[in-house]
């Protein structure tokens, strides 16, 4: 695992030869500990660190160590395990669990999540929020018209054209089979209202490229901004009222309740 025969290791120093670079001071100081001590952090303990190959490479390890006293002398006997695979497979379910894989923004679960905490943040400090409602402009005809894949990948270029468009500390999520959400913290009603309109116009201008052509599209917000005593849901409730209502009196604008 770590690179190493057994020759060109027995009998040196353990840390000498696993510790990354960062760490060896502490290392040697922890075995000194223990040895005139039995005790330690790391003793009776499973714990994640990062340790060094004979080639360099620092992985992950998990490690459990025991101690025991044989004729008034503490020992430790240790398992070191290679966690790279583990924590790959633990990110791509966190990944999986938060983003849908369409478009890569976060679910709905995952966005009403951060969306939550943010709120919260907003509300303790009152400051400005803001949410926008958006929702494709008569996409069932791009599916009709162009066929399921293209729409899908209208889906995808449309979450770029948003993640372009949007500030970085916005919170975008896919809400539902074409409707998108984003959540503007430290923005007033004004402020969001200039960015929806540049959205909506972002996304008329940037047709779909695909294969045999392109695809022109538009889309309808609803905003919403923050009202004293208000919950974040119903907030959204209330963009949701307004992109309703921006569909009734014609698409392609930004609608405010
Ligand atoms: P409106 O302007 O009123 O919003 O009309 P619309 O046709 O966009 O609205 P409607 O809600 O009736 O249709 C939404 C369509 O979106 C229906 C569904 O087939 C399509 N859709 C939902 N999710 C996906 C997806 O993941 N991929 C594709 N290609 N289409 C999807
Ligand atoms: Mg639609
Ligand atoms: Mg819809």
């Amino acid at each position: 695992m770590f690179g190493w025969l057994s020759g060109e290791v027995i009998g040196r120093e353990l840390h000498d030869l696993i510790a990354p670079p960062q760490d060896a001071d502490e290392a040697h100081k922890g075995i000194k500990h223990f040895s005139e001590t039995g005790e330690g952090p790391v003793v009776g303990s499973i714990m994640e660190f990062e340790a060094r190959h004979k080639n360099g490479r620092i992985f992950p390890v998990e490690r459990t160590v025991s101690a025991f006293n044989v004729g008034g002398r503490w020992y430790a006997v240790g398992t070191l395990r290679d966690i790279t695979e583990r924590n790959e497979n633990k990110r791509k379910l966190l990944e999986m669990a938060r983003k849908d894989p369409l478009t890569g923004l976060f679910n709905r679960r995952y966005f009403n999540e951060v969306g939550e905490k943010e709120y919260a943040r907003t509300l303790r400090y009152d400051h400005d929020i803001s949410v926008l409602m958006l929702d494709l402009d008569h996409f069932k005809n791009v599916n009709d018209t162009y066929g399921h894949d293209v729409g899908d990948l209208v889906l995808r270029h449309l979450s770029k054209v948003m993640v372009m468009t949007t500030r970085e500390t916005d919170i975008l999520g896919r809400y539902g089979g074409e409707e998108f959400i984003v959540l503007m913290p430290e923005t007033s009603e004004m402020d969001a209202l200039k960015g929806a309109e540049r959205l909506r116009i972002a996304i008329e201008a940037h047709p779909t490229h695909y294969d045999d052509g392109e695809v022109h599209h538009t889309a309808s917000l609803g905003l919403a901004s923050l009202r004293q005593g208000e919950s974040l849901e119903a907030m959204i409730k209330r963009a949701d009222e307004a992109l309703y209502n921006a569909k009734r009196t014609g698409r392609n604008k930004v609608s405010v309740k």
